[in-house]
């Protein structure tokens, strides 16, 4: 039931012209399901043709037309959840309701950005004359250029795609190679839904290869990257020496904040829930647990009740609350992390191993006494590893919460308003949460400071960095 992706340029789906692939491996059992597509600078060539011309036929479209067409596409995403929900779970592990609730999650952002496409209003500034106007427009930044990773192969996609369109710009998007068909699935429904040809384009290859040949090219104006930090950094880079606008979004290491105070049940079962969703590869994850002394005990008794009920296995069978990590790289990372913690001394709670011998398997990890210089707590882990760790008072707290140089999310849990509102003053992060888990709505938005990036992906704001803004006086003839 798996297929095997192709390339989508100027609204063919096609091979590449080499007929190079790639294999795609199911991370739960080591199997080859399938192959991608590996695209070559001779298509990267052809896309880069395609993406202008889209941009001209789009931009020319009405917003309001653009929007319809793109709501079209999220109702087929919709009706469509169960078949692709199948395929991301065969290529990436996590559990098929997770990955069905990602396809959903992927219609409301279309519906958002559809929604968006018609609010993106100019201003009329009060001029010193009776008969000049003086306008300010925004127009769409122009073709553009995304590179998304595997975690999330839908919502990394949807993001950067629905925003664009909405925005009236035309796009190439170089998706992971790890999950390629389900991205494809979702590409599928705008072109069924009446997305015109070259407006999106799909390729997938060596990621270097084509950021290095698709940002420099002058058709290509602006960038979107979600990735690691240090990729990050060299993409933003060269965006910058070839004067494109770029949007980061990159790694994280959460403070997970929990007070004294606290509800310690709702902090434990909703951290354990959110800590090993998607076997923790997510760059909001809650990964620095810092528990203020008085409720260390107890929330790590109950947190540790929560973690236990953790159903680890494929993501296809009844009952899986959490899948393999996606490939063989990740599980060698985390295994190197626990190992690297242990030989500084931190103490394994629960986990620290892999599962079996075949799939990329790893047990919710559960990590106390961790001493600073452990590479943990200084890189993002991005799998299944909870760092738990005291604290005693505020100035104690603020230290340790920002002394990393990400910013991306953090979490906490108080019953106390002068504690909330310290946290949300204090603490350097793009974004947080407290006494709840309520990141990445289509509504809200998304995105880090400091080296987790920058640019909003998501709200009112998500729009904003595909438009231009033009300024236009005109004076009465
Ligand atoms: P990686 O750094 O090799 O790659 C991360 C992503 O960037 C992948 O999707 C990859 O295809 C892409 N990439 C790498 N080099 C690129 C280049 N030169 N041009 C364009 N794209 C490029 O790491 P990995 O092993 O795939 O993932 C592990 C790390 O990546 C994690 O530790 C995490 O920090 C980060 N990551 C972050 C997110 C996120 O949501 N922010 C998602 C996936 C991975």
């Amino acid at each position: 039931m798996y297929k095997d992706t192709l390339l989508l340029i100027d609204g063919k789906w096609r091979p590449a012209q080499s007929g190079r692939t790639i294999d795609v491996v199911n991370p739960a059992t080591e199997e080859v399901i399938g192959t991608v597509a590996h695209a070559g600078t001779a298509d990267l060539d052809e896309a880069l043709e395609a993406v202008w011309k889209g941009f001209q036929t789009w931009k020319a479209m009405s917003a309001y037309d653009r929007s319809k067409i793109m709501r079209k596409a999220a109702d087929l995403l919709r009706s469509r959840a169960d078949e692709i929900g199948r395929l991301m779970t065969l290529e990436q592990g996590k559990p098929l309701a997770e990955a069905k609730g990602e396809v959903i999650g992927g219609a409301d952002t279309i519906d958002w950005f559809a929604e968006e496409a018609r609010r993106a209003y100019g201003r009329v500034v009060p001029a010193r004359r009776a008969d000049v106007f003086q306008l300010v427009i925004k127009e769409p930044v122009g073709p553009v250029a995304a590179f998304t990773p595997w975690n999330f192969p839908i919502n990394q996609v949807v993001r950067k795609v629905s925003a664009a369109l909405a925005a009236g710009c035309s796009i190439i998007v170089k998706a992971p190679e790890e999950t390629p068909a389900s991205p494809a699935e979702l590409i599928r429904a705008f072109v069924d839904a009446g997305v015109p040809e070259g407006v999106v384009n799909l390729v997938y290859g060596v990621p270097a290869e084509i950021s290095e040949y698709l940002i420099p090219h002058p058709y290509i104006r602006k960038i979107s990257f979600t990735g690691s930090t240090p990729v990050g950094k060299h993409l933003a880079a060269l965006a910058g020496t070839h004067m494109k606008r770029a949007t980061m979004e990159l790694g994280g290491h959460a403070p997970a904040i929990v007070f004294d105070d606290a509800d310690l049940d709702n902090a434990a079962s909703l951290l354990a829930t959110s800590k090993f969703r998607n076997a923790g590869q997510v760059c909001v994850s809650p990964t620095r647990f810092l528990v203020q002394n008085g409720a260390y005990d107890s929330f790590l008794d109950k947190f540790m009740g929560s973690v236990s009920k953790i159903k680890v296995g494929d993501g296809l069978a009844e009952g899986t609350t959490m899948g393999p990590l996606v490939n063989a790289r990740r599980l060698a990372a985390i295994e190197g992390l626990v190992a690297d913690a242990t030989k500084h001394g931190a103490k394994v709670q629960a986990g620290g191993r892999r599962i079996g011998n075949k799939g990329y398997f790893f047990e919710p990890t559960v990590l106390t006494d961790i001493p600073l210089e452990a590479r943990v707590l200084n890189e993002e882990p991005f799998g299944p590893l909870a760092l738990v760790s005291r604290f005693d008072d505020i100035e104690d707290l603020t230290k340790e919460a920002n002394r990393l140089p990400f910013g991306l999310a953090a979490y906490a849990f108080t019953s106390s308003a002068k504690r909330a509102t310290q946290v949300g003053t204090m603490v350097e992060s793009g974004m947080i949460t407290i006494n709840h888990l309520g990141l990445a709505l289509p509504e809200v938005p998304f995105g880090g400071i400091k080296d987790s990036g920058y640019g909003s992906e998501g709200g009112a704001e998500g729009i904003e960095p595909y438009l231009n803004v033009k300024f236009l006086t005109q004076a009465g003839i």
